[in-house]
């Protein structure tokens, strides 16, 4: 079974190809959170081609937009933010 699966950057936009050096990026729920906190946990998981498939998986091309990821999710604590602000830059 053949899978015809593009994968795009959920930061920046940029399409996977095999060289790429790609990871995912997983949001998880904290058990115990104090209130006005994040209640969500930042994980970063290396390419996986079986994971990568999973719905809840967000896709970065590599460290710069892994960074920059990691970065939304602390200030504004989401990743995909708009995606046609992303698509403007
Ligand atoms: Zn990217």
């Amino acid at each position: 079974m053949v899978w015809d699966v593009s994968f795009t950057c959920d930061v920046c936009g940029k399409k996977k190809a095999d060289a790429n050096h790609w990871w995912m990026v997983l949001l998880g729920d904290v058990p115990c959170y104090e209130q006005d906190q994040p209640h969500q946990r930042f994980t970063i998981l290396p390419w996986n081609p079986a994971e990568s498939r999973n719905r809840d998986m967000l896709h970065v091309c590599g460290q710069g937009c892994a960074m920059k990821a990691l970065e939304r999710f602390m200030s504004t604590s989401a990743i995909v933010v708009d995606s046609k602000m992303a698509l403007t830059r």
